[in-house]
């Protein structure tokens, strides 16, 4: 299954120095405090744990970095855990509908294959709707990630309404019997306001064909952005409603630490998290597995 590196510590700084065996003080949790920050763990969810932590330190419950550790993992998995709620599609619905958002280079293109492959292999049949159409680049990588794979994938072409792409992409997949239809969208960011008429207006036509679709209404964001990736979640959820984010390139070192920012923030499922570049490398993800890779 796809991974995190262990030992990598993705937080920008390495827990394991500031837990060097000896006596907590009150500068050790200051410090903490600060390279929580630094790591993108966001200010809410840094409050929240360092509460706990100092809490704890002044009734002289947290004396050694063993506790510190201890208690840090606590208290951070604590914010993770209600976010773990894996996307599970039914079998009675036809197509499931998996609308894909998030603004460009976060890497949705290659989620959206890493899924369909991760989909193809649990025995689900995959379409795939080339819905950012003001991108060329973007419908092309689409189709030939299609053909490569052989998944179906339904385009217009660049500049083709992206409303109409997805509706004719349902179609299709309600012909064809298809169990998963994923649709990816624009993520321009400079017209932000039109992004997200757009997004409204495929949900509307999507509704109109299906009241319950779509089913699942993903966001991507990439990890090393840190808190640009909080204000994409919090942005497309007021906007279009998610009900499920992705977060990709937590390969790279010093990145994840807007895992927690966004879970306490939005307390949306947490879905998947992207894990390198490869088909393969996208993994369930698991608050235990994620502590496991920070910690260990
Ligand atoms: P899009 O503009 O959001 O569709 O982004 P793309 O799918 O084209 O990805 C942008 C870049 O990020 C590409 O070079 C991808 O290979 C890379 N990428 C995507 N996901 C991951 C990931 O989980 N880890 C790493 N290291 N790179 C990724």
């Amino acid at each position: 299954r796809a991974s995190l590196n262990k030992g990598n510590s993705w937080l920008t700084y390495d827990l394991r120095n500031l837990l060097p065996g000896e006596t907590v003080d009150q500068d050790a949790l200051d410090e903490l405090e600060t390279q929580l920050l630094l790591s993108d763990v966001g200010v809410d969810a840094t409050g929240q744990v360092m509460h706990r932590l100092q809490t704890l330190y002044d009734g002289g419950r947290l004396r050694t970095s063993k506790d510190l550790g201890k208690s840090l993992r606590e208290h951070l998995g604590n914010i993770l855990a209600p976010c773990e709620a894996p996307l599970e599609i039914p079998d009675d619905v036809q197509p499931y509908v998996i609308l894909m958002v998030g603004v460009n280079g976060v890497g949705k293109t290659t989620t959206i294959g890493k899924l369909a492959k991760k989909l193809q292999d649990a025995n689900k049949s995959v379409m795939l709707a080339a819905g950012d159409t003001f991108r060329a680049a973007a419908v092309e990588q689409l189709i030939e990630w299609g053909e490569r794979n052989k998944v179906p994938v339904v385009s217009q072409g660049s500049g083709a309404d992206s409303a109409s792409v997805v509706y004719d992409a349902y179609s299709r997949a309600k012909a064809r019997g298809i169990d998963v239809l994923i649709a990816d969208t624009a993520g321009r960011l400079h017209t932000q306001g039109h992004l997200m008429e757009e997004l409204k207006k495929i949900k509307r036509v999507l509704a109109k064909q299906n009241a319950d679709a779509p089913h699942e209404i993903m966001l991507v964001v990439d990890a090393t952005t840190g808190g640009n990736a909080l204000q994409q979640a919090v942005a497309f959820n007021d906007a279009v409603g998610l009900t499920g984010i992705t977060v990709t390139k937590l390969d790279g070192s010093a990145s994840g630490g807007v895992v927690f920012a966004i879970c306490q923030k939005l307390g949306l499922p947490l879905r998947f998290i992207g894990v390198g570049e490869t088909v393969d490398d996208l993994g369930v993800f698991e608050s235990e597995h994620f502590m496991d890779a920070l910690f260990d």
